[in-house]
C-alpha cells in the first residue's frame, strides 16, 4: 500500500497584495504553491501605493475597519474579523518590518518605504518554499475534471486548485490589467460593472498653474442628486481639468454610481452663515475703502482668488463701502455654495482601486472559494470589494488571501 500523500498542487495568479500573502499562508509540507505574475518583480502596485510608503492597513477594530469599505461590507466581515488590522500589524512586526501607527489610524513601514513590505512578504513566501515565476502571464486556463491547466507564453502548469489574485484594472503599468474578469467570466462568474473609485472627478472650469501648487486646506465638499447628497470635510487639490486630493477621492467612491451629480464647495466649513456674515460685517468696517479683492484675501488663499472672481459674478473693484446687503448676501452664498461643473469621474486607469469585479454572490466568504467552479477562489481588488482611502484596500486583500489559504488548508 502507497501511503504517502501526494502534495496539493496550487496555482495562484498574481504575486500582488492579496498573491503573496495567500501563497505564505498556504504554502507548508502538502500544498506546493507556485505563484505566477506576468511582471518582473512581485507587488508593482504595493511599490508605489501609499505615495511610496504604502499604507498597509489601518489600525481599527471590524467594525470600524467595515464602516469604510464601499461594496459588499458584509460580505467582507468574516474575512476582516478571521485577519484583522491588528494581525497584519503583529506579522510585519514579527517578521522584521515594524510598522508605526500615523494620523487617521494609517499604519505604516517604520522606514516608510513601500519596498520593506514587499521584501517581507517575498521573503516569507521563499521561506515556505514558495515557487514565484516572474514574467509569467497567464494567457489561457482550461478546467478538466478535477484540475486547471495553467498556459502562458511558453509554459503550461497543472494544479489542483487556481487561486485568481490578479486585482483590478486600475494603474494597468503596474500589472494589473483586468484579466482576472476574463478567467471569472469563463467559469461562468457575473462581473458587476467596473467603475473608477478613489479617483480624481473631472470638473469644466479651467485651473491655474498656481492653484497646481496648492493644498485647500478645511474646505466641505458637497455632492448631490435627486436622491442624493453627500458632504465631505478636509483637503482638496487641483489638476488640470479635474480636483483631487483626499475629500475628492473619496467623493468619486461614493458616487460613481451615480448621474446627474451636483458639485459645491463651501470655503468656510467651520463659520455658519451667520458667523460669515459677521465677519464679512467687520473686515468691511474695518477698511471701508478697500476693495472686494481685498476682502477675499482676508478669506481665501491666494492662488484661488482669481478662480474664485472668473466663476461667480463677484466684482473685485467694488469698493467695500459700496457693498449692498443683496451683493454682500451673494459673496456669503458663493463662498459657502461655491459651483463646481461636474463632468464625471477620471477614466478607470486612473483610479487608485477598482469598483466592482466578480459577484460577490457567487463566492462562498469563508475560504473565497467559486460557488460555481470547484477548486476555484478569488481573492483581492478582483472581487466586488472596495474601500476608502486609509490601508483599507490592501487589509482586504490580505484578509481574503488569509481566509482563502485557511479553507484550502482546512480542507
Ligand atoms: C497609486 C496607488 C496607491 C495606492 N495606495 C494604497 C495604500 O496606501 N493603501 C491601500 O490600502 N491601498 C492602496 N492602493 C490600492 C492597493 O494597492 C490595491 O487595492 C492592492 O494592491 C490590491 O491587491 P491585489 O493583490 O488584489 O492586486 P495587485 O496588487 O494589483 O496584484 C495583482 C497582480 O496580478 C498580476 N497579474 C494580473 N494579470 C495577470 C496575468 N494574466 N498573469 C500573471 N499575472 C497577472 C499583476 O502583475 C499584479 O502583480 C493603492 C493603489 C494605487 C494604484
Amino acid at each position: 500500500m502507497d501511503n504517502v500523500r501526494r502534495k496539493v498542487k496550487i496555482v495562484c495568479i498574481g504575486a500582488g497584495a492579496s498573491g503573496l500573502f495567500f501563497a505564505l499562508n498556504c504554502a507548508d509540507d502538502d500544498h506546493e504553491v507556485v505563484l505566477l505574475d506576468s511582471n518582473r518583480k512581485a507587488g508593482r502596485k504595493m511599490y508605489i501605493s501609499g505615495k511610496g510608503r504604502c499604507n498597509i492597513t489601518n489600525n481599527c477594530d471590524t467594525k470600524g475597519f467595515i464602516r469604510n469599505v464601499i461594496r459588499n461590507p458584509k460580505f467582507l466581515y468574516g474575512a476582516i474579523n478571521r485577519f484583522k488590522p491588528s494581525d497584519t500589524i503583529d506579522f510585519f512586526n514579527e517578521h522584521g518590518c515594524p510598522l508605526k501607527t500615523e494620523r487617521g489610524n494609517r499604519v505604516f513601514p517604520m522606514s516608510d518605504k513601500s519596498s520593506d513590505i514587499i521584501d517581507c512578504l517575498v521573503k516569507e513566501c521563499r521561506k515556505k518554499k514558495v515557487d514565484i515565476r516572474f514574467e509569467q502571464k497567464v494567457t489561457k486556463i482550461e478546467k478538466k475534471d478535477d484540475y486547471f491547466i495553467i498556459f502562458t507564453k511558453d509554459q503550461k502548469y497543472i494544479a489542483d486548485k487556481l487561486v485568481i489574485a490578479t486585482g483590478g484594472k486600475s494603474y494597468p503599468s503596474t500589472g494589473s490589467t483586468g484579466d482576472g474578469y476574463l478567467f471569472a467570466k469563463q467559469f461562468g462568474h457575473t462581473i458587476t460593472e467596473l467603475k473608477s473609485a478613489l479617483c480624481p472627478i473631472r470638473i469644466r472650469e479651467s485651473i491655474s498653474n498656481d492653484m497646481l501648487k496648492m493644498t485647500l486646506k478645511n474646505v466641505s465638499l458637497t455632492a448631490k442628486n435627486d436622491h442624493f447628497s453627500k458632504t465631505i470635510f478636509g483637503d482638496m487639490e487641483f489638476l488640470k481639468g479635474c480636483i483631487t486630493g483626499p475629500i475628492v477621492l473619496s467623493m468619486s467612491s461614493l458616487i460613481n454610481r451615480e448621474t446627474d451629480m451636483e458639485l459645491s464647495l463651501d470655503f468656510k466649513p467651520a463659520l455658519d452663515e451667520k458667523k460669515l456674515d459677521n465677519r464679512l460685517l467687520r473686515e468691511i468696517q474695518g477698511s471701508p475703502n478697500k476693495d472686494v479683492r481685498h476682502l477675499l484675501t482676508t478669506l481665501l488663499p491666494r492662488e484661488i482668488i482669481g478662480f474664485f472672481i472668473e466663476n461667480t459674478d463677484t466684482d473685485p473693484e467694488l469698493p467695500l463701502h459700496s457693498l449692498t446687503k443683496e451683493t454682500r448676501q451673494q459673496l456669503l452664498n458663493d463662498l459657502k455654495h461655491f459651483c463646481l461643473s461636474y463632468q464625471g469621474l477620471e477614466d478607470i486607469d486612473k483610479g487608485i482601486v477598482t469598483s466592482g469585479g466578480v459577484d460577490v454572490n457567487e463566492i462562498d466568504p469563508k475560504t473565497m472559494g467559486s460557488k460555481l467552479c470547484k477548486d476555484l477562489y478569488f481573492i483581492g481588488e478582483v472581487l466586488d470589494v472596495d474601500a476608502l482611502t486609509g490601508g483599507f484596500n490592501l487589509q482586504i486583500a490580505l484578509s481574503t488571501a488569509y481566509s482563502c489559504a485557511q479553507g484550502i488548508l482546512s480542507e
